[in-house]
């Protein structure tokens, strides 16, 4: 149709503006470069904005293992009252919630703090490859079409869209073609802390507790149920065998799943996140056209737990109902195959590496269909560490990946998915892009990993540590 093609330049592109994505732009930026950051969507933050629980910030010891950028954010979030935390699940880890609406602030405030310039509403069609180089990649927005150039390319697009394009090797869901369910978070508000606290600690076989030997530490699911109630959080977790769910699902009250968790995002509002709805049918996230028909089951899901809640639990007899996440939730896609591929071993035998950029300590989680999920404990309640080389795609010079999308095995990336280790290996990623461009360096396997390390942990980065 003859429509020209708009030309742009910035130092750095990322694509993706989850919670990986808006890290490595900080990053990028915060390190001097001019920073485009892409997204399809019309918010930044990503899972950010679900008001689920961030995970792997800290090991089960109650350690914080990630820090820097992470740091910042968080800071926004505290100074807007929108933070809580750290909080403990006596079943395996140690997380810290947020307020969903203040971390929508929180994140431009962020990005605006360094310079970085937001496409929202754009989408990344193509990319142009000269040898192993990305030289340009094709936005697609209102506007029409934008050839970006720029020196690095970061793929935070959970998809590996990018690495994709330019001819990267992946992998997507089990050789049997599982992938992890698509799930809906949703929010109530007007919660009753005292009430649902004491139904926890009066009911502690309906929890799911002390899963590893590091929290049960020889205690009685009663004992940690009690841990659960003098923490004073609205923040238990419901599991599919204990007698309350169970019953639920087998009167058909409750659609199958395999735990309700209930988590904080506001005191002021009295307000939890529930993360419990599911549709698992192997449904790969890029096809848009079957991801948007779980809508209607997903939201029926979330109706009826409202009601179900309502109906049931203790302290939800006044509660309302607060809001849906921005977008449905996809766990799981392509993960890019890189110079190093983070394995199940690696995580669970808290293994560390000498390349070290980001640690990562949620227990490997595979959810499955029904009432099913493999929740695997990292060793000694400890952390892993995610080597650079998880974020090079195979046969590419200028592209690093950060998130979901990251070289891993399917059990790898079920820890290293978390929102916790995705700000560690964004971060990453970004500073390593700026300090290739400082450097002149065309390919980013020419840049020493021990003088990314020493700019990382000059950042706050947290990458030494026996925790
Ligand atoms: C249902 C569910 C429950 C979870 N529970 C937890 C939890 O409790 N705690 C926790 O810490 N983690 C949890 N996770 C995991 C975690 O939230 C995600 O793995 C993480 O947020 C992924 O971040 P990301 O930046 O890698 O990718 P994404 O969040 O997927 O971000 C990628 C972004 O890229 C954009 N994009 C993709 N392709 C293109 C393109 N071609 N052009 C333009 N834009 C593009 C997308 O719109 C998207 O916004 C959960 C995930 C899900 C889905």
């Amino acid at each position: 149709m003859g429509q020209q093609i708009r030309q742009a330049h910035f130092d750095v592109v990322v694509l993706g503006g989850g919670v990986s994505g808006v890290t490595a732009a900080a990053a990028a930026a915060k390190n001097g470069r001019k920073v485009l950051l892409i997204e399809a969507g019309p918010m930044l933050g990503g899972e950010l904005l679900s008001g689920m629980s961030i995970d792997g910030l800290l090991n089960a010891r109650g350690e914080y293992v990630v820090g820097g950028i992470s740091d910042e954010l968080l800071n926004e979030c505290r100074e807007m009252d929108g933070f809580i935390g750290p909080i403990h699940d006596y079943r395996l880890i140690c997380y810290v919630c947020v307020d969903p609406e203040v971390m929508k602030i929180a994140v431009v405030r962020l990005l605006a703090r360094y310079g970085v310039t937001p496409w929202l509403y754009t989408l990344a069609e193509d990319v142009v490859v000269d040898g192993g180089r990305i030289t340009g990649l094709v936005a697609v927005n209102k506007n029409g079409r934008t050839l970006v150039t720029a020196d690095y390319f970061l793929d935070c697009s959970g998809d590996g869209d990018l690495a994709v394009m330019a001819g990267a090797p992946y992998e997507l869901g089990a050789p049997d073609g599982e992938l992890r369910p698509l799930s809906l978070m949703f929010r109530m508000s007007n919660v009753e802390n005292e009430p649902f606290l004491a139904f926890g600690r009066d009911n502690p076989e309906s929890l799911a507790v002390g899963e590893s030997d590091y929290i049960r530490a020889g205690r009685t699911d009663a004992q940690l149920a009690m841990e659960l109630y003098k923490q004073g959080q609205p923040s238990l977790f419901f599991k599919s065998d204990g007698p309350f769910l169970r019953s639920a699902i087998e009167s058909g009250e409750l659609a199958p799943t395999a735990l309700i968790m209930i988590m904080p995002t506001s005191a002021a509002r009295k307000e939890v996140c529930v993360n419990t709805t599911r549709v698992a049918e192997n449904i790969v996230g890029m096809d848009a056209a079957k991801v948007s028909a779980t809508m209607s089951t997903l939201m029926e899901q979330v109706w009826g737990c409202v009601k179900f809640l309502k109906r049931k639990m203790p302290g939800f007899g006044n509660a309302q109902f607060a809001g849906l996440a921005p977008r449905i939730g996809i766990r799981e896609t392509r993960r890019i195959m890189g110079d190093y591929v983070l394995t199940l071993e690696d995580a669970v035998g808290a293994t560390k590496h000498p390349d070290c950029v980001a640690k990562g300590a949620h227990h490997v989680d595979i959810h499955q269909d029904g009432l099913k999920q493999v929740r695997i404990a990292i060793g000694n309640g400890g952390s892993y560490d995610i080597p650079f080389q998880c974020l090079l795609p195979k046969g590419l010079d200028n592209v690093m990946v950060a998130g979901r999308c990251l070289s891993a095995t399917r059990e790898g990336m079920g820890t290293a998915r978390t929102m916790g280790p995705c700000m560690a290996m964004g971060q990453a990623v970004g500073t390593a892009a700026a300090m290739c461009i400082d450097r002149g360096y065309r390919d980013v396997r020419q840049l020493a990993v021990r003088d990314l390390q020493m700019v990382l942990r000059d950042q706050g980065a947290v990458i030494d540590g026996a925790h």
